[in-house]
């Protein structure tokens, strides 16, 4: 790869998820790093550390997009891809000692409280599981008591999906430390332009690079970057002996969708927040949540540690559950189906999932922001809006 960490010290995220990850600049070099479709690489004798040899260890045609989300998230290292946000997230828990007890947002994504109630179920961990946004009964569960150990681990998700509820991303790592415990956020929904959290001091951060990193909804993903040499090796050593290696192609993919997350980023965000001002003061529209609303409680949070609010909208419809249904029935631009974070907008009713915690209201749209013009997005939901009425 052409240049060292170093180089982009002193110049911004957006241009570093431009230009890293190129060959060098020599006479007649690509542009752009070469795909190998090779599973295995020529090696006799003893493979050195960091020579390919087989592609289920370690594919060397992701190392740029790796190289791309590790600078991103502002870490030492570079991230380790996954097939998936949820080998990812599987990794990370991966780094809980037998029998550490876990805390985790009880409004996590539901696929992380999944693995974590079967994690738990199995023996391997302990589990509690706590609004995140109430950061002193947060902090008192970390410390434990009442028989209860310390925490092995905090895992953050901020905003949570499909709530978003903010956490207090700096105090919340810091009272986790204090009582030894590691923590892992779940950058997804933000993503790394929006906050970073190992500048908060989090050990790990996980991506469901599917979401917003990749941004075309043409991919399933996932990204861990680790604050440690001692917790990458973990993960790496987790990703060769699991086999939860991505494939050469969603390496390319993941890179060809970094290139423009700055500019996805800034329009989302941008969207959703005027988005969510116009939705306010719609009449079939009870709730808005989004982070950039002075009504959520987490606002002032959220404007102290993110540089935007994010992409993903949810309202509670007057009309119940029924004028949910009907709103994800009668839009155009808005696609009806379930993921986030890309290029075209898309709102799902949460709870029509089985799965789905009943915490999360019958009545709730969850809305991803795409990058379409923001007008021709707000007519086409007012006009379903108004129609569900
Ligand atoms: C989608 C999602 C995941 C899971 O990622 P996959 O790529 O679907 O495995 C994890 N966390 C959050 C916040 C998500 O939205």
């Amino acid at each position: 790869m052409a240049h060292p960490r170093s180089f982009y010290a002193d110049l911004s995220p957006d241009t570093a998820a431009v230009g890293a990850g190129r060959p060098e600049w020599e006479q007649g070099e690509p542009v752009n790093p070469p795909v190998l479709f090779s599973s295995t690489f020529i090696s006799r004798g003893v493979p050195g550390q960091d020579e390919p040899a087989y592609a289920r260890y370690d594919n060397p045609s992701n190392h740029p997009a790796e190289q791309v989300v590790g600078l991103l998230e502002g870490g030492p290292n570079d991230a380790v891809l996954f097939a998936s946000g949820m080998a990812a997230i599987d990794a990370a828990c991966s780094l809980i000692p037998t029998g550490g007890r876990l805390v985790m947002p009880s409004h996590a994504y539901n696929g992380s409280l999944a693995l974590a109630r079967d994690l738990a179920a199995s023996g391997r961990i302990r589990l509690s599981t706590l609004p995140i946004d109430q950061t002193e009964a947060v902090v008192a569960a970390l410390a434990g008591g009442d028989g209860c150990a310390p925490a092995a681990m905090l895992w953050i998700e901020t905003p949570t999906n499909p709530l978003l509820e903010i956490a207090d991303g700096p105090a919340l790592i810091e009272a986790a430390h204090r009582v030894g415990a590691i923590v892992a956020v779940d950058n997804t929904i933000a993503t790394p332009l929006v906050q970073r959290p190992l500048d908060w001091g989090a050990d790990v951060v996980v991506h469901s690079a599917s979401k917003c990193l990749g941004g075309h909804s043409d991919l399933i993903l996932g990204a861990a970057v680790a604050a440690s040499a001692e917790h990458d090796g973990t993960l790496r050593d987790f990703r060769r002996i699991r086999g939860a290696t991505p494939s050469a192609f969603d390496g390319f993919l993941l890179l060809r969708g970094l290139r423009t997350l700055a500019l996805r980023t800034e329009r989302s965000n941008a969207s959703a927040a005027v988005l969510a001002r116009r939705l306010e003061s719609h009449p079939a529209v009870e709730k808005v949540i989004h982070p950039s609303l002075a009504s959520h409680p987490g606002h002032a949070l959220a404007k102290a540690q993110m540089s935007g609010f994010g992409g993903v909208i949810s309202i509670e419809l007057a009309g119940g559950a029924q004028a949910a249904d009907a709103v994800a029935a009668q839009t155009r631009t808005w696609a009806p189906a379930t993921s986030l974070g890309g290029v075209e907008s898309m709102l799902e009713r949460r709870r029509r999932w089985p799965g789905e915690f009943s915490d999360v209201p019958d009545n709730l749209l969850r809305l991803s922001v795409g990058i379409e013009n923001v007008d021709d997005l707000w007519e086409d939901l007012a006009q379903a809006l108004s129609r569900a009425a």
